[in-house]
């Protein structure tokens, strides 16, 4: 069976776990990624944890099987805006100061003599990757998806392959405009999708609700995102129009996205996604039939499924993307 090595690079950690071809994860390991230590120490790491899921993967190889587990290459995601033919990371929010660094160079001369192709692309693009291929995606050829944390991220895949536009920037799908005049987002715009589904921002939104004077059980100090959720369940209804507010603002969006792109489905993942069905997909749902075209065929809008897994799972598809 053939085998690919996932990286998922993040701001704290540096993941990476061996992909068998029929999805299954293993080896893994993970290494403190030391952001201030700069991107050479950190290509560094990167190798290391590569070597590390190597010879794990040769020490779990059977005596009796035929051959080694065969390694076809390498697969890397990390956030921000990645050229992915020329190995670079343009710029990214969790790595200060990065601009236009050779990452994919700098981890290969710290491999030696490993000869195994690298790619790298931008985290969210690897995650709709790999619930197209092991995940919520198994089965359809075109393909978006949404991470619902910090920010909103977006990915397009068209045709099994992800899409990049001509400059890398394409699937920033968090900044579409769901409000003229709304919200103030930290691209600079007002009224992105982000900046509503954004977790600071449903945070801010409820504050501003309970600030308005509406009767809630939520206390407006350190608020997150999940205790509003844990409200919304127990019957607080501020809480419940939090969340089915964000629910109808992905929902126009994925209406605009639709008439663009056409996908069968849209895969939505991160931590706000984990409200569920009653407090999110059904008023993403509602907000998106009621607004879109008649499309045959229409468009799924279903849970992502891979979970903390998908950033490693697509990562290591990457091989297979190229
Ligand atoms: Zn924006």
């Amino acid at each position: 069976m053939k085998y690919s090595i996932g990286i998922d690079l993040g701001g704290t950690d540096i993941k990476a776990g061996l992909l068998a071809a029929n999805g299954k994860l293993s080896c893994r390991t993970v290494v403190s990624t030391r952001v201030s230590e700069g991107a050479k120490a950190i290509a560094a790491r990167i190798a290391q944890t590569i070597h590390q899921v190597i010879e794990t993967a040769d020490a779990e190889s059977h005596p009796r099987e035929e051959e080694k587990k065969e390694i076809v290459g390498i697969g890397l995601g990390a956030p921000g805006l990645i050229i992915a033919d020329s190995g670079i990371i343009h710029f990214s929010p969790n790595f200060p100061g990065w601009s236009d660094i050779p990452l994919l160079d700098y981890v290969t001369a710290e491999l030696d003599d490993l000869n195994l192709p690298l790619y790298i692309d931008n985290d969210v693009n690897v995650m709709v990757l790999g619930e197209l291929h092991h995940g919520a995606g198994v089965g359809y050829e075109n393909v978006v998806g949404l991470t619902l944390g910090t920010g909103v991220g977006g990915g397009v895949v068209i045709n099994r392959k992800v899409y990049h536009g001509s400059w890398n920037t394409a699937g920033e799908l968090g900044h579409t405009v769901v409000q003229p005049n709304g919200r103030k987002c930290g691209c600079g715009n007002h009224g992105c999708l982000e900046a509503y589904a954004g977790a600071r921002h449903i945070v801010e939104r409820a504050q501003q609700q309970i600030a308005s004077g509406r009767k809630t059980c939520l206390n407006p100090e350190r608020l997150t995102p999940k205790q509003i959720a844990e409200a919304a369940t127990a019957g607080d209804e501020l809480a419940f129009d939090i969340f089915s507010e964000t629910g109808r603002y992905i929902g126009i969006a994925l209406t605009s996205i639709a008439h663009i792109l056409n996908p069968q489905i849209a895969i939505i993942g991160g931590g706000i996604a984990a409200a569920g069905e009653n407090l999110l997909f059904q008023h993403i749902r509602g907000e998106f039939t009621a607004r879109t075209m008649d499309i045959p065929g229409g468009m799924e809008i279903v849970p992502a499924k891979l979970g903390n897994n998908a950033g490693l799972v697509g990562a290591a598809m990457l091989v297979y993307n190229n």
